[in-house]
């Protein structure tokens, strides 16, 4: 890697349906409805996970745990986040900061902002104070703001050790 500063990008979507409970952040975030995935279609944690691997141009998401791969079937975000941390490629990387945009027409998130906050640092063996968790509504409009979907991005910085 030429540079010691590496950023990443994360993004993802999930559709928000009856029957399905939401987790955000590895949050049980209290809803009607949850994110219909594979996995537990925890969109802010996939976006986080991109952006990981984003940073240091490892693929995507879909390379490491595949849609198809029975293994991932319910898996959880904090599985597949400690998992993807354990790879070797990330051994001479520390966390700079996180920032997460959270795209929800409903539910409300900002009562859920800090435990989301709390539960990434302890995820990520960091200070809270390195990450960021917004939340938005998408204005009523289009998918997300008919309370169809939820999207997540994701910033990372990370910092090569010395
Ligand atoms: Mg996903």
């Amino acid at each position: 890697m030429n540079s010691p500063i590496r950023i990443g990008y994360g993004c993802d979507i999930h559709r928000l349906v009856e029957g399905r409970a939401l987790y955000l952040c590895n949050c049980r975030i209290p809803c009607e409805k949850g994110l219909l995935g594979h996995s537990d279609a925890d969109a802010a944690i996939h976006a986080l996970i991109d952006a990981l691997i984003g940073a240091l141009a490892l693929g995507d998401i879909g390379h490491f745990f595949p849609d198809t791969d029975p293994q991932y079937k319910d898996a959880a975000g904090d599985f597949l986040l400690k998992k993807m941390l354990e790879n070797p490629a990330f051994k001479d990387w520390i966390l700079g900061n996180v920032d997460l945009t959270i795209i929800a027409q409903i539910p409300r998130m900002a009562p859920h902002i800090q435990k989301m906050r709390s539960r990434l640092a302890e995820l990520l063996n960091t200070s809270i104070d390195n990450v960021s968790i917004k939340a938005k509504t998408a204005e009523k409009l289009d998918s997300i703001g008919a309370g169809l979907a939820i999207e997540a991005r994701c910033v990372v910085l990370l910092f090569q050790k010395a």
